[in-house]
């Protein structure tokens, strides 16, 4: 069984913010306004993620305005998103992304990108899209906007039990597994966020 996920970012540029996307440092003399690290490609690619298996959105775990999230490592949030698709009992075939901005220009960083965005999701460089293009036509110059895919694969029991076998943290991976068993007969009450469009922006 697969499922499909689809997100949507934008951020202002500022000049004098630190700009990161993808995870990646930028030198650039304007950064994205945010309330975290206005890491505008990793929050598209943690609402695809989310919204893969049907999860809410970042501002349902990430409320905007929460100071715990004020200059938070955007990677946090995708951590989140994995271990919900994790729960779900997911796991990524490939993600394709497509930036929109008209500077710095990303193809001279879009291999270093790939490799990143893929460290961060843990999966195969092979599998992860980095895409890029002007803002043409549209006066957006002052805007990064991110679109994400991402296509899920179920992962067969057998095949979790041995991810769950090979996670460093041993309670994380007894919690894991006893929910994935009780999860065959009944469900687990989980943390389950309220609904919340807002972006923490
Ligand atoms: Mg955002």
């Amino acid at each position: 069984m697969m499922r499909i996920g689809y997100g949507w970012d934008s951020h202002a540029f500022q000049p004098g913010v630190p700009l990161k996307i993808g995870g990646i440092a930028f030198d650039h003399p304007a950064g994205l306004a945010g309330h975290s690290d206005g890491d505008v490609l990793l929050h598209a690619i943690t609402d695809a993620l989310l919204g893969a298996v049907a999860a809410g959105d970042i501002g349902s775990f990430f409320p905007p305005g929460d100071p715990r999230w004020k200059d938070a490592d955007s990677a946090v949030f995708l951590r989140t998103a994995l271990e919900e698709i994790r729960h779900a009992g997911y796991r990524i075939a490939n993600v394709d992304t497509t930036l929109v901005l008209a500077e710095p220009k990303i193809a001279p960083v879009a291999e270093k990108l790939r490799e990143r965005v893929a460290e961060l999701l843990s999966i195969d460089p092979g599998a992860v899209g980095i895409k890029a293009k002007t803002p043409e036509g549209l006066d957006q110059d002052d805007v990064a906007v991110a679109h994400a895919i991402v296509l899920l694969e179920k992962i067969d029991e057998d095949t979790l039990l041995e991810q769950m076998a090979a996670v460093a943290e041993p309670q994380v991976k007894m919690d894991d597994v006893v929910r994935k068993l009780v999860g065959r007969t009944a469900s687990v009450p989980r943390r389950k966020p309220g609904f919340n469009t807002d972006d923490i922006s």
